[in-house]
Formats: C-alpha cells, structure tokens, sequence
C-alpha cells in the first residue's frame, strides 16, 4: 500500500483500535487521555483502550456535572470534563529554578526541561484551539516559557470531532468547532456507529500522524463515511446547548463597564477561582520562593493563580481590584474583549467549563447577553474599583 500523506483518510475498525496505541507506544510516546476517575471524566496516563471512559457521556448545566451510562459502547460519547491539557503543558505548580549559595555568591540551575513525548488522546477541536492560544501566550511573545516550549515540542495532538454538543458549550459560536479543521492536529478521528458496526474515520493531519499510522491495519473509506462524519459534526454545531453573538463585543463590553449588570453577578460570584482552574486559556499565575532551613539553598516555585484571588493584583500592601465586581468584570473583559487587544484573539474558545464548574451556575453568555440587551451608555474612564 502507499505511504500516507497528510489529508490522506482512512477507516479504523472498532476491534482494531488498540493498533493505534501499540503505534503510539511503538513510537515512544507516553500517551495521555480521557478516562472515568472521581465521577468525571479526566485526562491522565491511559495504560490502553480499556482506560477510555467506554459507554459512558456527561451531562453537563450550570453549576451541574453527571455522568450517566450511554446505550452503547462509544469510546468518545461525552464533551469535555473538568481538565484541560494544559496541566500537562503549563503544569499547576512546577519548580522554575534552584539557587545554591556559594563562598562568595550563589549558582542558579534552571529545572530541567526533557520529559517523555506525550499524546495528547482524544482532543477537542475547542482545546486544540485553547493549546493554539496558549501556545501564543507562552510562546509568541518577546520571552518564550522554556518549559512550555519542550513539552509542547513533545506533543503528537489526537483529536476527536466532537458527535455531541453539552448544554454548556458554545463553540460553534466562537469559531473553533465542533469540526476540527483540515491539519489541526496530527490525527483526526471521527467515531461512527452505525447498528453493529463501530467504526472510525481517520484523517492524516500532519507527516508525523502518518508516521505513527503507518503502524496501524486501515481500510480505505465507504463512499458515505464522509458524509456520515460531516453530518454528525453538522448535527452537532446545531445542538449547541449555549450561543453567544459576538458581534462587536470588544467594544460592547469596553463601553458597558459601569453596567448594572456587573452588580447583579458580582453579589452571586464567590471568588471561588474554579471558573479560570478549568478554563483552558486562563494563565494567571504567582511565583513564590522557598529557602531550606540552612537559607544555602532557595527555589523558585510557579503555580497557577486567579483574578479572582485579592493577592494577584496586590502592591505595596493594597490590591487594585478589590471588589468581587471588578474581579468578574476583569476576568470577562479580558477574555472576551482585551485578549484581542493583547493576544489578536478572543481568550474564550467555548467549552463551557467555567459554566458547568461554577458552584453558583454564573454563565458568561447569560451576562454578555444580558448587557447586549440593555447596553448603557458609554462608561466613563472612572470605572468602580
Ligand atoms: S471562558 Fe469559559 S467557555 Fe470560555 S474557554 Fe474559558 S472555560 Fe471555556
Ligand atoms: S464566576 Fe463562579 S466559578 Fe468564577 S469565581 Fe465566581 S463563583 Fe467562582
């Protein structure tokens, strides 16, 4: 048979699957993905098929999460669960550098960055595109994150098009999917069942998915297999369980910034932070250095932080936003309005998370519409602090 080129499609039957992680692993690859732990479906270091969340979908609102038992035994019937990637990428808490003190001086080691190549198994074209955005923050910039940089050199992206839409997303709405665009990962797999058969479509995304599919028993495609997946991915951006109308919506936000409406959700907002823990672009973080008893030795630690959190924004004792107002109003300005300013894009891709995580059921497409409805005029340069 032919080597594969990229854009090249292929069927993968169901009973074939465990092919492409033998190839994954044949290639070196530790390979990361779904799987059912705590009453969720996570990301973590899956052993083979049998570690997929096999049967079961999500059902996701406001402040809710269950999962629930399918009819069948899909391997990707859910959206996405509380994780993004981006603990794998830009982990939670991790050791930036140790310093050690010498006779006359001190010899600063900066942690090492090597770390075994990673699948990313199972991706949404709406992470695929949360990765993109992070990729620009840690890497497009003057000061490129060294240890992001290595881990996402070592990244093969697997994605999933997505056959259902959860009552939270919204990503039709923000233009990154459902469907994943032709080479926006290294595979794109499209799950099909049809009765009993069980089957998926595959798509070669880039030299190094041929590379690792060469290793795996395809069949040529049947005339409807591409129909099939592109109705299912149609069907599915028509099933969005939100919508938000994004039009004009840097400049509406940035003129409605004394809205009541920032009031109405700031007395439910907790300050709670799960909304930016789970979002997939959200980057906040703080630095903290830690000394050994003996003071010879000092480390510098990052970890993940908040908006939402008085200390980020503290200086000389003081921190800038000190209302829950100002924090929410931040945080969805930023992503949906200012992110442009800084980034070129929005910082919201539409999965929904910080919908169905928010203790209190906040939702940023009730709040935008809500100030679209009713917008003010202009705000003043004086916003509330
Ligand atoms: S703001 Fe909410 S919907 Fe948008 S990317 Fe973040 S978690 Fe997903
Ligand atoms: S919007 Fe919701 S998740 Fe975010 S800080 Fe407020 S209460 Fe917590």
């Amino acid at each position: 048979m032919e080597p594969l080129k990229v854009g090249d499609r292929r069927v993968l039957e169901r009973h074939e699957f465990p092919a492409l992680f033998r190839a994954l692993e044949g290639k070196g690859y530790r390979v990361v993905g779904p799987t059912v732990r705590d009453g969720a479906i996570v990301y973590d270091y899956l052993s083979g098929v049998d570690d997929l969340p096999i049967g079961w979908t999500d059902r996701q609102g406001g402040g809710t999460y269950r999962l629930e038992r399918r009819n069948d035994r899909a391997l990707f019937g859910y959206t996405v669960g509380p994780f993004a990637w981006k603990k794998f990428l830009y982990p939670p808490r991790e050791r930036l550098w140790t310093a050690n003190r010498t006779a006359d001086s001190f010899v600063v080691t900066p942690e090492p960055t090597q770390g075994p190549p990673l699948a990313f198994f199972g991706m949404r074209a709406c992470e695929l595109a949360g990765v993109a955005i992070q990729d620009r923050v840690f890497l497009g910039g003057p000061v490129v994150d060294p240890g992001y940089a290595a881990r996402r050199r070592r990244v093969l992206r697997i994605a999933v098009q997505c056959g259902q839409a959860g009552a939270t997303c919204f990503c039709a709405s923000m233009g990154t999917g459902p469907g994943v665009r032709a080479g926006g990962a290294d595979i794109i797999l499209t799950e099909l069942l049809n009765g009993h058969r069980h089957h998926f479509l595959v798509e070669v995304g880039t030299p190094e998915g041929a590379d690792v599919l060469a290793g795996v028993p395809l069949e040529p495609p049947a005339e409807d297999d591409n129909s099939r997946a592109q109705a299912l991915v149609s069907a599915t951006a028509a099933s969005m369980g939100r919508t938000m109308n994004t039009d004009g919506i840097h400049d509406l936000l940035m003129k409605n910034l004394d809205h009541p409406r920032w009031e109405i959700v700031a007395k439910r907002c907790l300050s709670c932070t799960n909304c930016t823990m789970v979002c997939p672009t959200c980057f906040c973080s703080n630095q903290e250095e830690v000394p050994n008893l003996s003071v010879d030795t000092v480390e510098r630690w990052r970890r993940w932080d908040s908006c939402f959190n008085l200390g980020l924004t503290e200086m000389h004792g003081q921190a800038v936003r000190k209302s829950g107002l100002s924090r929410y109003r931040q945080w969805l300005t930023h992503k949906l309005a200012t992110w442009h300013d800084q980034f070129g894009t929005s910082g919201c891709v539409g999965c929904g998370r910080c919908i169905t995580w928010c203790p209190v059921g906040i939702d940023l497409t009730e709040e935008v519409a809500a100030i679209r409805t009713a917008p003010t005029a202009p705000a003043t340069s004086e916003a509330k602090t």
